[in-house]
């Protein structure tokens, strides 16, 4: 019963795609006429004319502009983070790097040498200063390679973030080894806010977020780029027109 069903759809859906096959748009008065029809039986003009060919030939030519203009896909703003935005973590990083030549030249072994033979009056051996001394020199080289390591890794991943907007999506990848591609439509967009801190106005940087009904990215930020209040603008008139354009309207 089912089957018989589905065929019987199948046929119907079968003959309504050549009904449309058969059937064209009057270049004069836009009624849905035959195909084989001279003559439109609703305005009553010829459609074998030379006016109507013409007609007909400028609707396909506007028609392939279009798709032209809709593949081009323009780009509003391209950038990545800035590497002023990690200039706090690299001042961390560098304060470590810091405590580990403060190490390297301390005089540690020979302070515990002295104290331990002034407090418990007990002489250290040469074995156990050299352990000392050994000690220092790996934990303050250790400290002064593993900051500049996290600054390095820093740079690198921020300088694989790269963020393009269109007219009609966000697009961004990051990654180092499994590179990530994604996008949001322009029209998911509900809320954006433009984040500086004071060091940011400062470096003429900023951070922006949006907040968006993308089930993978309901939050979103675009790190401390450049020309973010030019972003924001961007941002801001394409989300308003994609909305337009689709007749979204985000409930608060
Ligand atoms: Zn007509």
């Amino acid at each position: 019963m089912y089957l018989r069903n589905l065929a019987f759809q199948a046929d119907k859906y079968k003959s309504m795609k050549i009904d449309t096959r058969k059937t064209k748009e009057c270049q004069f008065c836009a009624e849905i006429i035959q195909a084989k029809a001279i003559k439109c039986r609703y305005c009553g003009e010829y459609q074998n004319t030379n006016k109507a060919v013409a007609l007909r030939r400028r609707e396909s030519a506007d028609e392939e502009v279009e798709q032209e203009q809709e593949g081009t896909d323009d780009i509003l703003f391209e950038a990545g983070p800035s590497l002023l935005g990690m200039l706090g973590f690299a001042i961390k990083a560098m304060l470590l790097a810091c405590i580990g030549v403060l190490l390297l030249a301390s005089p540690i072994a020979n302070l515990i040498k002295n104290l331990t033979q002034k407090l418990l009056n007990y002489q250290l051996s040469d074995n156990i200063y050299n352990a000392i001394v050994n000690y220092k020199m790996v934990l303050g080289l250790g400290l002064i390679i593993f900051a500049l390591l996290l600054i390095l890794w820093k740079v690198i991943k921020l300088k694989t973030v790269h963020y393009q907007v269109s007219v009609d999506r966000i697009e961004y990848s990051r990654g180092i080894f499994d590179r990530r591609v994604d996008n949001i439509d322009m029209f998911r967009v509900i809320d954006l806010k433009m984040r500086r801190s004071l060091i940011d106005c400062i470096l003429g940087i900023g951070s922006i977020g949006l907040i968006t009904n993308d089930k993978t990215d309901p939050e979103f930020e675009f790190e401390k780029i450049k020309d973010s209040r030019k972003l924001y603008d961007i941002i801001k008139n394409a989300s308003l027109e994609a909305d337009a354009a689709r007749g979204v309207i985000h409930l608060e």
